[in-house]
């Protein structure tokens, strides 16, 4: 997976992927930090234990990720600190692009 960069409403998101991602020094599959106008996103490419992430994995947490800063960025920002919530979307559009929906 590749580091890249989205624009949303006047913001840019940038997803990056680091071996280990961590919150509060406990591993984490991944993150959504705002600075200013960017939205960082930091996806592991390692398992807490230090096993690869798929490809399918580390896609799910983007969408996860993704739902976060979509959330945080519009007048949603509430709906954000709802994780079932956001992983449920991340879950459904999953499944829909494996069906070939391209959510
Ligand atoms: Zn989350």
């Amino acid at each position: 997976m590749k580091d890249c960069q989205y624009e949303l409403l006047g913001r840019t998101i940038i997803v990056q992927y680091m071996t280990r991602v961590e919150v509060d020094d406990h591993w984490v599959f991944g993150m959504c930090k705002h600075d200013g106008d960017i939205t960082n996103i930091f996806i592991s490419t390692e398992s807490d234990d230090g096993k690869k992430m798929s490809k399918d994995s580390m896609q799910r947490t983007l969408r996860h990720e993704l739902f976060h800063a979509i959330c945080d960025i519009g007048q949603y920002f509430h709906t954000s600190e709802d994780e079932p919530l956001i992983e449920w979307l991340a879950i459904c559009t999953d499944l829909l692009n494996k069906q070939g929906a391209k959510i």
